[in-house]
């Protein structure tokens, strides 16, 4: 069943400090939420365990509490919920939907130069799909012998069973989903069970989120969220992409531009106000 109370959430991975851009997602995300008498939830997306820190996660709490936002608990931490996603995972499999792929990111380099014109995607060259074609017992062989692989969903297969698909953007409108331009992407990495796209995807409908705020930069993933939840039988959200908030050279913010870090405004006596203005926020909610 659909949800109805608005809920959006604001979903930060703990690799770094946050800086102004994460400022501005979080108040959008709030506002959105406050505007319709609902609640904004807070996600730790901590699915890479080489670059996640628990010191970068308690950052993120007080940052944002420093800043004004409120969250009600418990905050879900994807590391917490593997069993979620391989949940998903085992239904897809189900349905014949995925594949192991066992390339190396250097295999899968050379492939693709080889092939002269490789066509691209959002992310860059789209996997060439070397493992799609392995035989069952090939892959079951590899597999027992314990060879490092990735999951993949068989994106064209996939699609047709979906049919067509929408989604419904506050910015830009009705949106038709195209997640082919994609290629068979990963939903479980060699290192950690699960990826990006099929976490977040199982967490906003697990959360029960009904409206998906985040930054223009993932505009183009939901075209494979759209997919998964169709496939996964999920209830879909509405979505706002916001702009990305940019310094004085037009870049937009990163992790490695420390002096605009929430952390060190604060250390330099900037009140949340001003740090709320940096962001942009005051001018162009
Ligand atoms: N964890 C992602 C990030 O920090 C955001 C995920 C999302 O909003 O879908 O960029």
């Amino acid at each position: 069943m659909t949800p109805r109370t608005t809920t959006t959430r604001f979903a930060p991975s703990p690799t770094g400090l946050l800086h102004l851009g994460h400022a501005y997602s979080a108040l959008f995300a709030q506002a959105r939420a406050a505007e319709a008498g609902g609640d904004m939830l807070l996600r730790i997306e901590d699915i890479d365990r080489g670059r996640c820190r628990p010191a970068f996660e308690q950052a993120i709490l007080d940052d944002l509490a420093w800043l004004g936002l409120a969250w009600p608990a418990p905050v879900r931490r994807q590391s917490d919920h593997m069993a979620d996603y391989a949940d998903a995972l085992a239904r897809l499999q189900a349905q014949d939907l995925i594949y192991p792929c066992f390339c190396t990111r250097r295999e899968i380099q050379a492939e693709i130069a080889a092939a002269g014109n490789a066509p691209h995607g959002p992310d860059g060259p789209l996997y060439p799909g070397t493992c799609r074609g392995i035989g069952a017992a090939e892959r079951d062989d590899r597999i027992a012998a314990g060879a490092a692989h990735a999951l993949r969903l068989r994106v064209d297969e996939a699609g047709r069973r979906a049919g067509p698909l929408a989604w419904h953007d506050a910015g830009r409108g009705e949106i038709a989903a195209d997640p082919g331009r994609f290629g068979d992407v990963v939903l479980a990495r060699k290192d950690t069970p699960t990826s990006y796209h099929l976490a977040v995807t199982v967490d906003d409908h697990l959360q029960g989120v009904t409206l998906v705020t985040r930054g223009d930069d993932l505009f183009e993933a939901t075209h494979v969220h759209r997919l998964l939840q169709a496939l996964l039988d999920f209830h879909v959200p509405a979505y706002h992409h916001h702009r990305l908030v940019t310094g004085a050279d037009g870049r937009r913010f990163a992790k490695r531009d420390k002096a605009m870090t929430l952390a060190s405004l604060r250390e330099d006596g900037r009140t949340p106000a001003e740090v709320r203005a940096l962001a942009g926020w005051e001018a162009t909610p």
